[in-house]
């Protein structure tokens, strides 16, 4: 569907997890209260939102958290939102700390893809921005998911550590079939505070120091990326530059939280409470401190999918021009990436 700017909509980020088993210092340095389970959508409320998601255009959906795969049957989701008529692509955001333990049922769930979120390649590094030493079974995990899955990419913040930290994730792009994003620091939490890489200064040096790299004008998926091929090299490197190259006039997304509220722009907390929606007037309980869903209803049940509706468009027709992160005191968003999902 078009929002009230006419920009197609068609992608859906479902965060399915507050929780997270590393602490980048950017995103979660200190962990966080996490929310209680029966605040968080059950499988069948994720479902039903994808649904109605699907009913209105959109076609691709994200499955990210926290971290995804520290929910438990995160993979059996990945199946359910795989079974919604319309949606054409399910894909998942990882840090892959999980991933070599889930690949296999990753896949027989039928996942389209995997991006996992990698910011060195220097093992001290990595420990010292995550709070954990497991470098090396993510790198295990993605050369076997490059191996098997159709799309896998690796998701670089583009944090200012010097040229060897760049180079060395650029050129895993030459050494698997992934392609390799840099993503710039968003103000948003932590990542307020932290020095971060200017995209423009970045592709300068990178284009010195890869002659021949050059623009590249395939599909790489259904994100804001701009893709640049390097002669010899598997993959592709691509830059997502909300700051210096913001891309808001063709912006195609909305955000789905744990806690189910619908969020249409990264920058503000503009939305709808759609877990509100998803529970009117139902009379079920928790089981294990977890929310249930009712006995008897259907996911695509059609009252349920007509309220859900109503709700979904009213949200889309005021979703944001445009974020103001060049503007930081119009930002009102303030709760921190890892509750928001990336
Ligand atoms: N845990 C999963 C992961 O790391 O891929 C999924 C959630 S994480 C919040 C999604 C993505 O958001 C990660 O690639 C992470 O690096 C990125 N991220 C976190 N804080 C950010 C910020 N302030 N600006 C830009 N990207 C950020
Ligand atoms: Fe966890 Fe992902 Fe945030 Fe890192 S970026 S703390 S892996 S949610």
């Amino acid at each position: 569907m078009k929002d009230g700017q006419g920009r197609t909509i068609d992608y859906m980020r479902i965060s399915i997890t507050d929780r997270c088993n590393l602490r980048c210092r950017y995103c979660m340095p200190f962990g966080i209260d996490p929310l209680p389970l029966e605040d968080i959508l059950c499988f069948e409320e994720i479902q039903a939102a994808a649904f109605c998601a699907a009913g209105l255009g959109i076609r691709h959906l994200k499955v990210t958290g926290g971290e995804p795969l520290v929910r438990r049957d995160c993979c059996r989701l990945v199946n359910m939102l795989k079974a919604v008529p319309g949606i054409e692509k399910v894909t998942i955001t990882t840090n892959g700390v999980l991933l070599g333990q889930y690949l296999d049922q990753l896949e027989e769930a039928g996942i389209d893809g995997i991006n996992v979120s990698l910011d060195t390649l220097d093992p001290e590094r990595y420990r010292s921005l995550t709070g954990r030493d497991c470098l090396d079974s993510v790198l295990e995990a993605l050369k076997r998911a490059a191996a098997r899955i159709p799309s896998v990419k690796v998701n670089a913040v583009s944090l200012d550590l010097g040229q060897e930290n760049w180079i060395g994730l650029t050129e895993l792009a030459a050494q698997m079939p992934v392609d390799v994003r840099f993503i710039e620091m968003m103000p948003i939490g932590y990542g307020r505070e932290f020095p971060a890489l200017d995209h423009r200064v970045l592709l300068e040096e990178m284009g010195k120091r890869y002659p021949g790299m050059e623009e590249d004008h395939t599909q790489h998926g259904y994100g804001p990326a701009v893709y640049y091929r390097i002669p010899g090299f598997q993959g592709s490197i691509g830059f997502i530059s909300a700051i210096h190259g913001k891309f808001c006039s063709s912006c195609n997304r909305v955000r789905l939280t744990s806690q189910g509220y619908l969020k249409t722009c990264l920058c503000y907390e503009d939305g709808t409470d759609l877990r509100a929606v998803l529970r009117e007037g139902q009379k079920s309980g928790t089981g294990r401190g977890h929310y249930c869903w009712p006995e008897g209803l259907r996911p695509d049940d059609r009252e349920l999918q007509k309220r859900l509706r109503a709700a979904f468009e009213e949200a889309l027709m005021k979703k944001p021009a445009a974020h103001c992160f060049e503007d930081p005191a119009g930002i009102t968003e303030s709760g921190n990436m890892v509750s928001i999902g990336g």
